[in-house]
């Protein structure tokens, strides 16, 4: 059974309540939780108000289902009858009344890109649009098909393939310089093969059921300098291929990554390791036959099945350890998996997670994440701030910054909790910190024991600006935040005080 408090869900601090960019989200009434929702479409009850027919909606029809208690909304060509929905809605009714009688693709892509809808709303389906919708006035600037570049541009990216005895060379020229091996993913399963370009904020997808069966091993290469991408294919039989197969959902497609669409693939769970008293290290193997690399600073979204609902909740990947305790690796590289995962007792995703046994499988989406690491390019001062999990993207940071960055002279991490209890990693920070004279480690408790003699408290213009001092006047300072939404907020309004410009800083959000 899963053990959801009925009441005031989310937290009044929970992180579901507060989003990203100034999103707040809105208190739900008692009873309208997510498990309250999940209750109510299992109920039988008719949420759409067309006993249970599906039928094809005009632009017209849908415009005129724009009031509170009669709001159909249309979603990537689906119409749903949100109405029933509205208080269960953690943004709040007024926001799904933007979308009211409309088309509520990018809007919806804007805030919850990553939110099962169809699983969540799958009872209030209508139909499908008969005709594309038209964007509303003023609202949605673009719509998903006119955002798609035209085919015949010729900067658009494409493909081509060739084949040995026993290889089968899909080559994708991205006509672009700025790729390399994290900016490809590419899954195999059965015979239909799935490889997507990430190229800036668009996406590039060879979707394709191959002619032949192929081995599960494939190898996958990116030259740098030209842009071009080979996915290099082992033949399971060494015959000659007439073609290389029929074109599935979206193949040859180039569209903003926001209307692409997370693919998720199934990833097994192979370690779970305490770090803390509430903290573990998950170890997840990636399927054999999928290339996948999380750039660092970003996230993947982590997908299970919560009574017959689909949950999914965003974790940044980190490295299986700092690197002070780096051994050579048991395991091969970009095989496993590594999150730091906090687990909340009264939480919806975290209990279910760790109740998962060794072999269990979690889908894993593709990567997402603003962090461009060419903004740590000729960085001398690194300062880090992170509270409790908040250290989860701080983990590559670091480790990048250590090993590739060659003008870093200090990089310095101040690092809140609650308690001594609730470090995650301390002593292999306090290790690094020993070893390496270019790393710095600040621990700030907000409920420390008596005995603590280090800082205590939140963070504060007092603590920072004694914290972020130069090792050279002038240096030039990158600062990354990461941490409950209300301290992050804070944070970086701190650092504005503190005249840092915004090019100097990089907060850690959704
Ligand atoms: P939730 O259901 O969201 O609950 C969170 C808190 O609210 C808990 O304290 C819970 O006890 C409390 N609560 C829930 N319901 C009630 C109620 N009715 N009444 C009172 N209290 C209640 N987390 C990590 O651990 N590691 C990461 O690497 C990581 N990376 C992230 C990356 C990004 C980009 C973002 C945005 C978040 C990340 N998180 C990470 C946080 C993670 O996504 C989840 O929010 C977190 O795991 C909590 O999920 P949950 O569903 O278990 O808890
Ligand atoms: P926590 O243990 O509850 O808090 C860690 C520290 O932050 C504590 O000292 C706490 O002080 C302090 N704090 C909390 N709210 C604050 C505020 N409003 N102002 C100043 N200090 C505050 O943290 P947690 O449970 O691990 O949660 C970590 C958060 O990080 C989650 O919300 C998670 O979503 C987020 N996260 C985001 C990303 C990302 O966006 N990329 C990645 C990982 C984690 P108190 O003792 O007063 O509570």
């Amino acid at each position: 059974m899963l053990n959801v408090p009925s009441q005031a869900f989310p937290a009044p601090g929970s992180q579901q309540r507060v989003a990203s960019q100034g999103r707040s989200k809105v208190p739900l009434k008692q009873g309208r939780s997510l498990m309250d929702w999940i209750r109510l479409t299992r109920s039988g009850k008719d949420l759409t108000g067309q006993k249970g027919r599906l039928i094809d909606v005009t632009e017209d029809e849908l415009k005129t289902h724009n009031k509170k208690d009669d709001c159909w909304i249309c979603i990537r060509g689906l119409v749903y009858n949100v109405s029933p929905y509205m208080e269960y809605h953690p943004g709040g009714e007024d926001e799904l009344m933007r979308a009211a009688g409309a088309d509520g693709t990018d809007l919806f892509n804007e805030v919850h890109r990553w939110v099962n809808y169809e699983s969540m709303l799958k009872e209030c389906l209508v139909g499908r649009m008969a005709t594309k919708p038209a964007a509303p006035k003023g609202m949605y600037p673009k719509s998903q098909v006119t955002d798609t570049l035209p085919r015949e541009d010729p900067s658009s990216p494409s493909y081509d393939w060739f084949q040995t005895e026993s290889s089968v060379t899909i080559v994708i020229y991205t006509k672009r310089k700025n790729i390399n091996l994290a900016s490809v993913m590419v899954d195999l399963q059965d015979d239909s093969l799935r490889a997507e370009v990430v190229i800036n904020d668009h996406s590039y997808l060879i979707h394709i059921e191959l002619s032949h069966e192929v081995q599960e091993n494939f190898s996958v290469r990116v030259i740098e300098n030209v842009g071009k991408v080979d996915v290099i294919l082992q033949k399971r039989e060494n015959i000659p291929w007439k073609c290389l197969g029929q074109p599935l959902e979206k193949h040859d497609s180039f569209i903003p990554k926001k209307d692409a669409g997370l693919y998720y693939r199934k990833c097994q769970l192979i370690s779970k390791e305490d770090v803390t008293h509430d903290t573990r290290l998950f170890c997840l193997m990636l399927p054999p036959s999928t290339h996948l690399q999380v750039p660092v600073g970003h996230h993947v979204y982590l997908k299970l099945s919560v009574t017959g609902a689909e949950i999914v909740k965003p974790y940044t990947p980190v490295s299986e350890s700092l690197l002070s305790d780096f051994k050579e690796p048991v395991l091969p590289p970009n095989k496993y998996i590594y999150f730091l995962i906090k687990i909340y007792p009264d939480g919806l995703f975290t209990p279910e997670l760790d109740r998962l046994q060794i072999g269990d499988f979690v889908s894993v989406s593709s990567p997402e994440g603003n962090f461009k690491l060419s903004r740590l390019q000729e960085v001398e001062d690194l300062f880090l701030l992170a509270a409790g999990t908040g250290f989860t993207p701080m983990v590559n940071v670091l480790n990048y910054s250590l090993t590739h960055m060659s003008s870093l002279r200090k990089v310095k991490l101040m690092f809140f909790n609650k308690t001594e209890d609730d470090i995650i990693w301390r002593c292999q920070l306090e290790k690094l910190a020993f070893k390496d004279k270019r790393f710095d480690i600040e621990f700030v408790l907000s409920a420390p024991s008596s005995e603590w003699n280090g800082k205590r408290g939140h963070v504060s213009p007092a603590l920072l600006s004694e914290f972020l001092q130069r090792s050279l006047e002038n240096s030039r300072v990158f600062l990354c935040i990461c941490g409950p939404t209300p301290f992050t907020d804070e944070g970086i309004r701190l650092l504005h005080d503190l005249n840092f410009d915004t090019e100097e800083i990089h907060g850690f959000t959704a």
